[in-house]
């Protein structure tokens, strides 16, 4: 079996650190690239492994985050004679995407970890076609989760009105680069390639339809992920996928490609995309203040109707949901906007400074 260069896969010194005391007990790093219940499938430097939770791990995790994921780095115990390895630790995450249960006070649910850049993928075509709303939220998903985002208009192939949809989609995503794709022509691909680059892990957000699939088969130039097969349905007719990988692109870094990505696309929840909160808005019209969040105002008629049992709590909640991530979402754009502008002004100084730097004549000579 031939060894694996673990940097190729995102090993640095950040985790070599977080490794050292593991190691001194004969300990090796691998990371996770496939998890089917409770078997890890791990890659090591000495190839692909299949790995266990340690009984410590299994037993004293304080919550389902402590648990490794695909993507994360984990310190690995050699087992002795046959049976597969151990997991004795998760190494710290560089960052992570996690579902926090709606409504709910549970556990965060961690779906995938140590990642460097989320494509946001949307179709400009179609049912699910371009829906700048939801491009916002998985904004927000990725800002939130320390991963810089990359933004895939796709099916560029299908669409007349591309550069409308790329300005519009500039405007909600300030200094984001944002490409118009295809993945049947490959167009726009090359621009895409550049960012995957050895050592930095990639994950496709996106509700299903959109290409997800067929981008990653573009970008590992096989069809390896059989577009539209990964998906089996679960006892309620949805949609669900019953495998979880992380790709590696020879001399490109890797791809994660799990049903995380997929169940993210539940947390967006249609309904609030279309902003069809109508039926509160019309209710506001009755509340005593003008400006009423519907959470703690005396007066307020949503709440007197959820009390009265007129009108579904749970709707409230997904309504308050999107306002906090609204507002978030606004705090973070302008963040962006001021460290760009930051660094516009940064370079303007820098180059005032080297012109000061020329002999004083000659920087006259040209104006006198
Ligand atoms: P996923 O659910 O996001 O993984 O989407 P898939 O990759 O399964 O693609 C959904 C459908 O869209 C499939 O029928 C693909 O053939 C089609 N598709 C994907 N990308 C493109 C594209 O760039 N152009 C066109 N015309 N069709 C595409
Ligand atoms: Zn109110």
């Amino acid at each position: 079996q031939t060894t694996t260069d673990l940097t190729v896969l995102g090993w640095s010194n950040f985790f070599e650190l977080n490794m050292a005391p593991f190691a001194q007990e004969g300990m090796v790093p691998a990371r996770v690239m496939r998890q089917d219940r409770g078997v890890y499938q791990v890659q090591a430097h000495s190839g692909r492994l299949a790995a266990e939770l340690s009984g410590r791990l299994q037993h004293e995790a304080a919550s389902q985050a402590d648990l490794p994921v695909v993507g994360d780095w984990i310190a690995l115990k050699p087992q002795q004679g046959d049976g597969p390895d151990v997991i004795h630790a998760v190494l710290e995450r560089q960052s992570c995407f996690s579902r926090k249960e709606a409504g709910m006070r549970t556990d965060e649910q961690v779906l995938c970890a140590n990642i460097d850049t989320a494509f946001i993928v949307s179709s400009l075509v179609g049912e699910r076609g371009f829906v700048p709303r939801r491009i916002e939220r998985y904004l927000t998903l990725v800002w939130d989760a320390d991963v810089e985002p990359v933004v895939l208009l796709n099916k560029l192939d299908l669409c007349e009105e591309v550069e409308r949809y790329v300005n519009q989609t500039e405007e909600i995503a300030p200094g984001v680069p944002v490409y118009a794709v295809s993945a049947l022509t490959g167009e726009g691909m090359e621009e895409t390639f550049a960012h995957l680059n050895p050592g930095k892990t990639v994950v496709l957000l996106g509700p299903s339809g959109v290409g997800k699939s067929s981008l990653i088969n573009a970008l590992l130039g096989e069809d390896t992920v059989k577009t539209g097969q990964v998906r089996a349905e679960d006892g309620r007719g949805r949609h669900i996928t019953t495998w979880r990988e992380l790709l590696i692109l020879p001399g490109r870094g890797v791809i994660i490609d799990t049903p995380g990505m997929r169940e993210l696309q539940l947390w967006a929840d249609e309904e609030a995309l279309d902003g069809s909160f109508s039926d509160i808005n019309a209710m506001a019209a009755n509340c005593r203040f003008r400006d009423c969040t519907h959470q703690r105002e005396p007066g307020c008629a949503v709440r007197a109707a959820v009390e009265a049992g007129t009108f579904e709590a749970s709707r409230l909640d997904s309504y308050l949901r999107q306002q906090t991530e609204l507002s978030y979402l606004e705090r973070r754009k302008d963040q962006h906007a001021r460290k760009i502008e930051q660094d516009k002004w940064k370079s303007i100084h820098r180059s005032v400074k080297s012109l000061n730097k020329i002999d004083p004549k000659r920087r006259w000579e040209k104006g006198s």
